[in-house]
């Protein structure tokens, strides 16, 4: 990409897109950002990247896309408990289209918006779509959630419902019976697999009562999976507790557990919780969280009803070097 159009292109869509904080002490325009982040807390970071035909449909729309980038990036600061704060954005474009820059960036902007977080810089090069996304955020050094941390006899949790982005997945790709859907079904299903809500103010509410937590996007079992080989603990399901939204109970039992168990993208948090205090915290929570297990000694992952897993086939999710 040429300088001018380079320089004129952040000027356009990025320099003055998301709000100003208090913490930036220079921003977008130099070589570096300088930040100032709180003396009490530690910094948690993480980069994602999604490539076009690998993690979206090229022709997806540009907004949706912009917003699902910094969803996903979200939704690991979640994960760890952390408060969302900086972002940075690196930018490969095919070539320089102002609408779906406009669009794109919107996106962006919203989401960054609502989760008062500011892009401090990034990098913009020309090849084939991709947009690499990394966070910042803050949290306090005895509240982060690990992946190490689960203990025999937590409780399992999972935020919202599971399946729907893996259902909308198929309704993209033409593998969705359509029999007993609607124009709505098959609209919210699309939007649960382009435009992911991250878990950020649910995350803030479990500050300190969890210890284990992670973001599911590449399937609930390969994500507890992780929690489990980390805590050197084991795990049983009961697949009737899976929380299963009216969209996707339409579709056959079988098929919208799998989905359940199996399909990524939904970005809902996964974590546990000591059975003692579990009970008053999911009141509190009033329906943003549903029980689906336990955690057991290391290493077994079990599915109830018996049989499940055999019933089912169920395999691990997704894994981009299988
Ligand atoms: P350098 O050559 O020093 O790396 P660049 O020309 O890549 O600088 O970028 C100029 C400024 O614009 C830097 O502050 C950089 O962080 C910012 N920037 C570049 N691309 C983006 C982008 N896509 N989004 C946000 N900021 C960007
Ligand atoms: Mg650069």
């Amino acid at each position: 990409m040429n300088q001018t159009s380079e320089f004129s292109l952040i000027k356009a869509y990025f320099s003055a897109l998301t709000p100003d904080r208090d913490d930036v002490l220079l921003g977008i325009g130099d070589d570096c950002a300088l930040l100032k982040p709180p003396a009490d807390q530690l910094l948690a970071t993480s980069v994602d990247t999604l490539v076009s035909g690998v993690h979206f449909f090229a022709d997806v729309d540009a907004y949706r896309l912009g917003q699902k980038a910094l969803a996903v990036n979200l939704s690991d600061l979640a994960a760890m408990g952390a408060t969302p704060a900086w972002f940075t954005l690196a930018l490969t474009l095919p070539e320089v289209n102002n609408d779906w820059l406009k669009a794109f960036s919107a996106g962006i902007a919203d989401l960054a918006n609502q989760h008062h977080s500011q892009l401090v810089g990034g990098d913009t090069t020309r090849g084939p779509l991709a947009i690499t996304i990394q966070v910042t955020g803050f949290l306090a050094a005895d509240k982060a959630f690990r992946r190490d941390a689960a203990k025999v006899g937590d409780k399992i949790y999972v935020s919202g419902t599971l399946g729907d982005a893996g259902a909308g997945l198929l309704l993209k790709q033409g593998k969705l019976s359509l029999a007993n859907l609607t124009e709505s079904d098959q609209q919210f299903l699309l939007d649960r697999l382009e435009l992911p809500t991250p878990r950020n103010v649910l995350a803030s509410q479990l500050l300190g009562e969890i210890q284990s937590a992670i973001d599911i996007s590449d399937g609930l079992l390969a994500d507890l999976q992780h929690i489990l080989t980390a805590s050197q603990v084991g795990a049983i399901i009961d697949t009737n507790a899976l929380p299963l939204s009216a969209t996707l109970q339409k579709l056959p039992a079988e098929q919208a557990i799998k989905l359940a168990l199996t399909a990524g993208d939904d970005y809902e948090l996964c974590f546990t919780m000591p059975a003692n205090t579990a009970g008053v915290l999911e009141a509190a929570l009033g329906g943003q969280v549903t029980c689906i297990g336990e955690i057991t000694e290391f290493p077994s992952l079990k599915l109830l009803p018996e049989n499940t897993q055999q019933n089912l086939d169920v395999k691990p999710g997704y894994d981009h070097f299988s």
